[in-house]
């Protein structure tokens, strides 16, 4: 198990909204199902047995929302809103938010959850919304230590609260499943 935990306080780091990067500019016109058919032939796998035939496009479809981050905005992700927010002013915290990525260095599915917590100063966000910000982040390729970092950053940044804590904890399939203790 991974742990990552960062703080925020009044001082504020500028996180620039996110524009389409290469990678998922490459996955979208330049990686296709055959090359998905590549690797299974690589693996010295028939591609069009039956078991395996509709792989390539299932899995070039997964890549499309694993990295579906990439075009989404954190800002529209949270829903802000200050209207009857003013009088919030005590911890709020979510826990158990799901997190499902991908590691950047092994492609490998990293996966856990996530607690965030904040203090408000006169705006606030659905719960669901901090949820849909993880995904924004976790559905890119990642380092854990990063993505916790970009959730803070992008509460600090959109939500201008007085404080926030983002605490991650997931299992790392490059790691678990070759026996490595560290990332
Ligand atoms: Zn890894």
């Amino acid at each position: 198990m991974s742990q990552n935990f960062t703080a925020r306080a009044i001082e504020k780091s500028v996180l620039q909204a996110p524009s389409p990067t290469d990678e998922a500019q490459m996955l979208e016109h330049g990686f296709t199902e055959q090359d998905w058919r590549r690797l299974l032939i690589s693996l010295g796998k028939n591609p069009d047995r039956a078991g395996l035939v509709e792989t390539s496009s299932r899995v070039a479809k997964a890549w499309k929302h694993w990295t579906s981050g990439y075009a989404k905005d954190p800002a529209e992700c949270l829903n802000i809103f200050e209207d009857g927010a003013q009088e919030y002013n005590e911890l709020i915290v979510l826990r158990g938010i799901p997190v499902y990525s991908h590691c950047e260095h092994h492609l490998a599915p990293f996966f856990g959850s996530a607690t965030i917590g904040y203090v408000p100063n006169g705006k606030i966000v659905g719960l669901s919304k901090l949820t849909h910000l993880v995904d924004c982040f976790a559905h890119r390729l990642q380092m854990q230590e990063r993505l916790t970092i970009q959730i803070a950053n992008a509460l600090m940044t959109h939500l201008e609260p007085q404080a926030v804590g983002v605490v991650i904890r997931c299992r790392h399939l490059c790691i678990k499943s070759r026996g490595i203790r560290t990332h």
